[in-house]
């Protein structure tokens, strides 16, 4: 199969968040099956250049209509880590993505707007038609709308899209204006059962779009996928994800084990796995040494995420000083792109400052990242909703006891030590329901409890938790059998409870 993974980002070079990791993982597994796949980005200047091999210019005529006129972009090549990549690198004096930063910016819906329409001639020049192009997110959601609407003839061949929503909390609603500049009429596409945003009257839902032309869609946890078609947490998209049918469903994530693997990572001091837990004392310790936290017989709280209001960061705060109170340390990674929220940590940095129990770090460092998944013995993460959550699944590699929300992933994913109807060797965890104060509380209590006066118990969780299988194994079966689905190529066809 010729898998064509178009995306805003993929990890290492380009990572914003889990998407990121999600680019790399699934890549990085259907190549080890033996299929052949291209991940295409934008060329920000922001990539991580020294990890791509042999970068080239591969294409100097690619022109792409845009607005009233024509934009040169120039189509390179490289491969990283064993996956070729391809980059598309506008030539216009807007600079797409020369902005050193990857989101964020106003004109972000014309930047993918762009990079989407940029995709389609690219793809007509490809050497080899794509069986699948595999999209993800708003910034992409306009791709199988021009497929269908501009190339049918890509459609008659065999070309089949499959399109994952990573989160429903950003779905790219635009005027219409965008879709004139891409060549779409948004006379035909602004109806209700097309791109027409069921909240904001008259706008254009890039991500609804990518819903209705899409072959198939899912998301990425069963949990979330019921959550989204059921609830609220569809956002407006409850309706549209209905009508998908069995066309739509839930494949959990999985870790991508040659980047984050207590047993070879890198980054961190001493290795470990399973049989040589006790070594995760000397990560520990060089966690405190490297954050400045003080060395004593207490367990450390981890956080590692986007400071964003979807990851619950009131409650964060809250997790923290519930901790300190009770005689623990704390650590926190992340960063924030709405300045509110970077306020608030920067004056929880500031109070904090002299506190030798407690470290805010408000940077991005994917080693310090490591450092603190192998150094801490608890972690964090009370989300509002979360569509898969890697966050937990890392943490439980490297035998760090998740305490979690109980929505989409992290439901699916964390067994709670005290109230699960899971066997004991699969309980990995604590989970709260109540997004307040008092439920963060109610889980964070039992973990120090049980890491207080049953440390064997809390052995055995961080032994589970290390034990699950979280690699991308699974899901890269269940990709593949998508795959197969939409080509009409091969039996089974994937049964929905199994997606
Ligand atoms: P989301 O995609 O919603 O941000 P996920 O849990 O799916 O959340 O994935 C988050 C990924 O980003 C993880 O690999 C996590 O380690 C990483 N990450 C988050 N914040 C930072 C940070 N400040 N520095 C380094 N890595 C980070």
């Amino acid at each position: 199969m010729h898998i064509v993974m178009v995306s805003a980002e993929c990890a290492p070079i380009a990572k914003a968040g889990g998407l990121g990791d999600f680019v790399q993982g699934l890549a990085h597994e259907l190549v080890r099956r033996g299929e052949t796949v291209q991940v295409v980005l934008p060329l920000y200047d922001i990539l991580r250049f020294e990890s791509i091999r042999d970068l080239r210019v591969i294409d100097r005529g690619l022109r792409v209509p845009f607005h009233d006129e024509w934009l040169e972009c120039w189509v390179q090549a490289g491969e990283v880590d064993g996956i070729d990549c391809v980059f598309l690198d506008p030539r216009s004096e807007r600079g797409f993505f020369r902005r050193g930063r990857i989101y964020g910016e106003t004109d972000d819906p014309e930047r993918f707007a762009f990079f989407s329409r940029a995709i389609l001639e690219l793809v007509l020049r490809l050497d080899r038609r794509p069986d699948i192009l595999h999209c993800h997110d708003w910034q992409t959601g306009l791709i199988p709308v021009l497929l269908h609407e501009m190339h049918p003839a890509l459609v008659r061949a065999g070309t089949r899209v499959c399109y994952t929503l990573h989160n429903l909390g950003y779905q790219g609603v635009v005027g219409d204006s965008i879709l004139r500049q891409v060549g779409l009429d948004p006379g035909r596409l602004l109806v209700p059962d097309r791109l027409l945003d069921p909240r904001e009257p008259g706008a254009a839902n890039l991500m609804k779009g990518g819903i209705v032309f899409a072959d198939f869609v899912n998301t990425v946890s069963p949990r979330y996928a019921w959550e989204i078609r059921n609830t609220d947490q569809g956002m407006g998209l409850q309706g549209v994800l209905a009508a998908k049918g069995d066309k739509f469903g839930g494949v959990l994530n999985g870790i991508d084990e040659g980047v984050w693997n207590p047993e070879t990572d890198a980054f961190i001091p001493a290795r470990y796995g399973r049989a040589s837990l006790p070594r995760k004392a000397v990560n520990r310790r060089a966690l405190r040494s490297r954050v400045g936290l003080r060395e004593r017989e207490a367990p450390i709280l981890a956080m590692v995420s986007r400071l964003d209001r979807q990851k619950g960061v009131d409650l964060m705060h809250h997790g923290i000083r519930y901790a300190l109170a009770q005689d623990c340390q704390a650590v926190l990674q992340g960063t924030a792109l709405d300045p509110a929220i970077e306020a608030q940590f920067r004056s929880l940095q500031q109070q904090t400052r002299s506190n030798p129990d407690c470290r805010i770090e408000l940077v991005y460092d994917e080693a310090l990242a490591h450092f603190i998944y192998a150094g801490s013995d608890m972690i964090l993460i009370p989300s509002t909703y979360e569509p898969c959550g890697l966050t937990q699944m890392i943490a439980m590699k490297y035998g760090v006891v998740p305490i979690v929300r109980r929505v989409g992933g992290l439901a699916d994913t964390v067994f709670d030590a005290n109230y699960s109807h899971e066997p004991f060797e699969i309980r990995n965890g604590y989970l709260f329901d109540d997004p307040t104060a008092a439920g963060v509380e109610s889980a964070l209590r039992r973990a120090i409890w049980l890491w207080r006066h049953f440390p064997a118990y809390f052995r055995q969780l961080r032994i589970n938790g290390m034990r699950a299988d979280h690699s991308w194994s699974r899901p890269g079966q269940r990709y593949l059998e998508i795959y197969a689905y939409l080509l009409n190529r091969q039996p089974p066809r994937p049964a929905p409870g199994q997606l």
